[in-house]
């Protein structure tokens, strides 16, 4: 017997027809004798509906005060999903029971809207799955320290579920969603994404923050610091298939490097638009005005990406960054308001309307030419980049929008990811 984690998300949860077949699911485990604890997100468009009722009333501002009421709204998703799948369960004929985050508790800090999970006290669940119960938590929320109620960003439950499943010490955490695994790159964008049996975890770590939502980006950090066991899977295959075939299928994200397996050079490719580019221009090429601008934008709280400093001619240089879409206005209102009259610059403009395009690849460190044949590949479509940065295991290119799609197709071929190259 062993004890299970299952996350379930907003597709899989869509409607009082797929919670049913998750309860069959999650019961057809149960009676297999793993004790289990299941993590739903709100039904689809849930949390979207919420947030939006909440904008209707204010446009988004950046006040703790508001964050806090976004929050308290959003949280309810999820409530309604676990009492669901509560009751789904026990007209299955078994023992469930429902907790929200401020019940269990899972504590995280205050930071409103993506707070941090700092501790998970068991107790209570543990008490319940002794007593033959399956205990559903919801995902996406917790608690601070006063006593407020908090979510963890956009995509959360994921965490939230690798988070209990690390706190309990379960034997695997299984994500079920609306793709069977981890794919080569988002298959609704190129269908000929390719399912990978196995992915290591730096490189899910580096596809989840460049953004392949299929995983978010701090439950993988959560699965990495802890050792917890994941996989990705598909929920909507029948709920009946037998269980040793559902338990092996989808997406293992494994922590062992096996040093005699040929990698691939690029596993994956992941893309990007939520953000957008800033340059300033005209800036005097002396020593402290990398400081100067991006200092002013981290006091503002805003996170910025990628950062390039032109060659300067007659002592002038322009310097560009960005920064999530989000912050967008906000970063050209500060920079225009309190950094560029100190400076000397000329202007500030800036582009919403980019991408990042990224291929990753734990075969790129022993591999030369991966990053050249990528610019090849982009030349040859006639595609600008604007920017470039790289690590040992991907390089990103920040481009125009509008050439996403076929930047992802044309690289997905190139590196031979397509199904039929496999
Ligand atoms: P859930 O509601 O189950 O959490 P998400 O929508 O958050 O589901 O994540 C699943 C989606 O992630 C898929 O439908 C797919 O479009 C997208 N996705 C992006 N990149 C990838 C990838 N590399 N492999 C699989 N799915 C991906
Ligand atoms: N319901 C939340 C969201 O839509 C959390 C999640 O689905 O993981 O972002
Ligand atoms: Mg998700």
């Amino acid at each position: 017997m062993a004890l299970i984690v299952h996350k379930y998300g907003g597709t899989s949860m869509g409607s009082t027809e797929r919670i049913r077949n998750v309860a069959k699911r999650v019961a057809k485990w149960h009676r297999a004798g793993h004790q289990m604890v299941v993590v739903p997100s709100a039904m689809s468009g849930e949390t979207n509906r919420l947030l939006g009722l909440a904008k209707e009333l204010a446009p988004s501002s950046h006040t703790t005060a508001y964050a806090r009421e976004l929050d308290m709204i959003a949280a309810t998703g999820e409530q309604v999903s676990v009492g669901l799948l509560a009751i789904a369960l026990q007209a299955e004929g078994l023992e469930a029971i429902s907790y929200t985050g401020w019940q269990v508790p899972v504590r995280t800090d205050s930071s409103y809207t993506k707070a941090r999970i700092e501790s998970i006290d068991d107790q209570r669940v543990r008490a319940d799955l002794d007593a033959g119960k399956v205990v559903i938590i919801t995902g996406f929320q917790g608690i601070d320290g006063l006593g407020h109620i908090t979510t963890l960003g956009r995509g959360g439950s994921d965490t939230s579920a690798v988070a209990i499943a690390a706190a309990m010490k379960a034997a695997e955490c299984l994500i079920y969603t609306d793709v069977d695994g981890v794919y080569t790159t988002d298959p609704r964008i190129v269908p000929e994404a390719r399912r990978l049996h196995t992915i290591s975890f730096e490189e899910m770590l580096e596809m989840a923050s460049l953004g392949s939502k299929v995983l978010q980006i701090r439950s993988v950090e959560f699965a990495g610091k802890y050792r917890v066991p994941l996989r990705v899977l598909s929920s909507f295959t029948p709920w009946d298939i037998p269980l040793d075939e559902e338990a092996k299928s989808g997406t293992l994200i494994t922590f062992e490097e096996d040093e005699n397996m040929e990698q691939a050079v690029v596993s994956g490719i992941a893309f990007n638009r939520d953000e957008a580019k800033i340059t300033v221009m005209g800036v005097p090429d002396k020593p402290g005005i990398a400081y100067q601008i991006l200092g002013a934008v981290a006091d503002a709280n805003i996170d910025v990406d990628v950062i390039l400093q032109n060659v300067s001619h007659d002592g002038k240089t322009d310097f560009s960054f960005t920064v999530h879409r989000n912050d967008y206005a906000k970063t050209i209102d500060l920079l225009k308001e309190k950094v560029v009259p100190h400076l000397g610059a000329n202007e500030v403009v800036g582009d919403a309307k980019i991408c990042k395009v990224s291929i990753v690849g734990i075969g790129m460190r022993s591999h030369a030419g991966v990053a050249s044949r990528m610019f090849r590949v982009l030349s040859e479509e006639g595609i600008n980049i604007q920017m470039i940065t790289t690590s040992e295991i991907k390089t990103s290119v920040v481009i125009d929008e509008k050439y996403m799609e076929l930047a992802v197709r044309a690289l997905h071929k190139a590196f031979d990811l397509d199904q039929d190259a496999a």
